[in-house]
């Protein structure tokens, strides 16, 4: 109904009940005092202080747009996934994030971002929940908890504090190849544009003929790499703390859709026991030169959410949701996160969260999922439990004849993986600093930690420090401990 003064449809409020007021509570005569049975009003108190869900514990503050994967490459002999087959296109969501900041955290604080994509293929969904980082700081998902803990706040004063990051990561040292990547250039894009995307995890494919593979994501940004210097994102930080929120939103807006090329790592399944480095190890890459990227597709944004809150709020990407020809790896951190993100989604926005806009399957569900909180898709089931004879649901042998897993046998142990020929801490990390990086970017680099370190660590940190560098490489170690020293 619209109102005929003014051609703007009626206030009603949530029951479609035309309101009498948008501006006035119901009282008694014009001084006096307003009513507990102005439902109109009780409605909006009660609606407004119920207005915000749990933020994330990580990935807080994100940003996220729809849009479209096709496939431009033949990869069906690695694959039989419905989205990569030849002349695929299929509709999908993106969400964008940095990691250890609230809602309202600046966009430009140093952290890796997450890089969360889902795609509705006619196979269910098919999340991959990566970071623009291809590694990870810890390679055994019951780290994980502790790790964040450190990088978030005191629980004495609420505040940040460098001494805890430092402390846990010196104590840590799987997690020097991933803060080399966090104070180096990468640590912090110039726009979510500006940067790669990577799957971190290896994650198996399995093609038509049930033949399985190792395989890497690496999403390429069209746009080109770039980045911030910190002083370009501390003066950032306080002009705008939503820049790359803003960028992303009008950049489509604008019909300037970014896109990314997505390319594939593959690794012969029978290659794996005998790779000189863990392929399953998450704070490891593959060196490009054992394994080159082959092209697959391209991922474009073009659409914004229409409202934020419903598409990119209340996303929930999860790891778990594997399809037809994807499966996981035995990747400790993988394994972990396939029970915690479901699990966080079911306690942050409900145990129907599938159901939502934003996470809906693109094509029928025929779950024997049922009832619970905020449930508003009927069950398609005509009866509730399976075997039933009276037309429900019935599960697809063929998915189980071709498992997308490994075989394993062994022990129970708590222990940590078993070490290959090359595998240690440092390797990689040395690497990047020595052969990666020019002079420029390595400069930037030991500016970047000195700078870091300088802001309260406390001496004993500070000298385990100092190793930590010195162990990823000898010079870079030796500048920062003079930097600092000299303060
Ligand atoms: P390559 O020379 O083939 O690859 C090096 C890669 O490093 C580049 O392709 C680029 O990857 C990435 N890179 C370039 N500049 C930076 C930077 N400032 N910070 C972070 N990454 C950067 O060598 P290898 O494959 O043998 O790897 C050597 C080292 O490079 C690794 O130890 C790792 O630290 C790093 N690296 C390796 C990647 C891999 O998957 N093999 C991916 C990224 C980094 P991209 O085009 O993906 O940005």
């Amino acid at each position: 109904m619209t109102s005929s003064a003014q051609n703007v449809p009626r206030t009603t409020n949530n029951a479609g009940i035309p309101i009498g007021s948008d501006e006035h509570s119901l009282s008694v005569g014009a001084d006096g005092p307003i009513l507990l049975h102005d439902h109109y009003l009780i409605e909006k108190m009660a609606l407004f202080n119920r207005e915000r869900v749990p933020e994330r514990v990580v990935h807080a503050k994100g940003s996220g747009a729809y849009g479209v994967f096709e496939v431009t490459n033949d990869v069906s002999q690695f694959t039989k996934a419905d989205l990569f087959q030849p002349g695929k296109s299929t509709e999908m969501l993106a969400r964008f994030s940095t990691v250890a900041g609230e809602q309202g955290s600046p966009d430009t604080w140093r952290d890796p971002r997450g890089f969360a994509l889902k795609f509705y293929t006619q196979d269910g969904n098919y999340d991959l929940v990566g970071n623009n980082t291809p590694v990870f700081f810890v390679r055994d998902t019951i780290k994980f908890q502790d790790f964040i803990r450190s990088q978030k706040r005191r629980p004495e004063s609420g505040l940040r504090d460098h001494d805890m990051q430092w402390d846990f990561w010196t104590l840590s040292p799987e997690s020097a190849h991933m803060v080399t990547w966090l104070m180096g250039d990468r640590g912090i894009p110039k726009t979510y544009r500006h940067m790669n995307g990577y799957g971190s995890h290896t994650y198996m494919w399995v093609n038509g003929g049930g033949e399985k593979f190792w395989i890497k994501y690496h999403f390429k940004t069209d746009q080109g790499i770039d980045f911030l210097t910190q002083e370009e994102a501390d003066r950032l930080a306080g002009e705008d703390a939503d820049v790359h929120r803003r960028d992303l939103f009008d950049a489509i807006e604008s019909g300037n859709a970014p896109s990314w090329t997505l390319y594939v790592q593959v690794m012969p399944f029978d290659d794996a026991p005998d790779y000189r480095f863990n392929p399953f190890d998450l704070t490891k890459v593959w060196p490009h030169g054992d394994y080159p990227l082959i092209e697959v597709g391209r991922m474009t944004l073009n659409k914004n959410p229409e409202d934020f809150f419903v598409h990119i709020e209340q996303a929930a990407f999860e790891p778990s949701n594997l399809v037809p020809g994807i499966g996981p790896s035995p990747d400790k951190m993988l394994l972990g996160r396939l029970f915690s993100y479901p699990d966080t989604h079911r306690y942050r926005i409900g145990p129907n969260y599938a159901q939502l806009p934003p996470n809906r399957p693109h094509i029928p569900v025929h779950s024997y999922a049922k009832d619970g909180p905020m449930r508003f898709e009927p069950s398609r089931a005509a009866r509730p439990y399976a075997p039933n004879s009276y037309g429900g649901p019935a599960a697809s042998p063929e998915q189980s004849r071709d498992p997308v897993g490994w075989r394993t046998a062994g022990e129970l142990v708590r222990e940590a993986y078993t070490l290959r020929r090359e595998d240690d801490d440092w390797g990689q990390p040395g690497t990047m600093v020595r052969s990666v990086l020019d002079d420029a970017a390595r400069e930037r680099l030991v500016n970047n930690i000195s700078g870091h370190l300088l802001d309260g660590v406390s001496k004993p940190v500070l000298e385990r420090a100092f190793q930590y560098w010195r162990n990823v490489d000898k010079d870079v170690g030796d500048r920062i401990a003079k930097r600092v020293n000299s303060g």
